[in-house]
């Protein structure tokens, strides 16, 4: 199974888990045209679309994949706890922005159990043996200070973030929870463009899961990951 990330910020999000026989897509912030050039025009193996939220850089091309026939899950729209998608199996779990936002626990077995958590503030609950954990990273408290101090006004812009984004800790927190000898990998996603940092997010994250030998990506777009079941281990 492989995770291609086609954007992962405010102008976008969308990802692709893949094989070679099925495609989930996870957000639909990005035209259906690139989906498809991605999947080299082969639609027919998209089993289905999850969307977490209704904001245009989640759900803004939604629409699109109903008209080609592609069945598509609002979880904000209509909950139900568990669906199938082709041999993906998805539990969506609630989680914590300023409009109704879901995350998604999501089976297949060619990599095992995976968490993909974006646009919250905070996930209250925790994953026992997860394989891959796909999880917002959006900006460091210390970086938004100094901004201030250096007498830049981003008031305004921190009070939205605050109330709906995942800082840096935040982040550690819940990676540090759901580690185990089973977590082969960790993709940080959605980085703030002004308060985020690339380099010291990822080595902070591989400060935590080293000792359980799991990698540590940021979901740049463009970026394919390798998701099989036993990579590393
Ligand atoms: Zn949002």
């Amino acid at each position: 199974m492989q995770l291609k990330c086609l954007g992962s910020s405010s102008s976008g999000n969308c990802y692709l888990l893949e094989n070679k026989e099925e495609c989930l897509v996870l957000e639909a912030g990005i035209p259906f045209k690139e989906v498809k050039k991605a999947l080299d025009f082969n639609i027919t193996k998209i089993v289905g679309v999850v969307i977490s939220h209704s904001h245009g850089d989640h759900a803004k091309y939604c629409d699109e994949y109903p008209k080609a026939g592609i069945p598509i899950f609002k979880a904000y729209e209509i909950m139900t706890p568990n669906l199938e998608f082709g041999n993906f199996l998805i539990r969506p779990f609630k989680l914590e922005h300023d409009v109704e936002c879901y995350g998604f626990y999501i089976m297949h077995q060619d990599m095992g159990r995976l968490v993909f958590a974006t646009d919250t503030y905070y996930v209250k609950y925790h994953f026992s043996n997860v394989n891959h954990i796909m999880i917002e990273c959006n900006y460091s408290q210390k970086i938004i200070d100094n901004r201030n101090h250096q007498g830049e006004t981003v008031n305004a812009l921190r009070d939205r973030v605050l109330q709906s984004h995942m800082e840096l800790e935040t982040c550690k927190d819940f990676v540090r929870a759901n580690t185990t000898s089973d977590l082969y990998t960790v993709t940080l996603m959605h980085l703030s463009d002004s308060n985020s940092d690339e380099r010291l997010f990822s080595e902070e994250i591989n400060n935590i899961v080293a000792g359980a030998g799991t990698k540590v990506y940021v979901a740049n777009k463009g970026v394919t990951i390798d998701l099989d079941r036993l990579p590393f281990h």
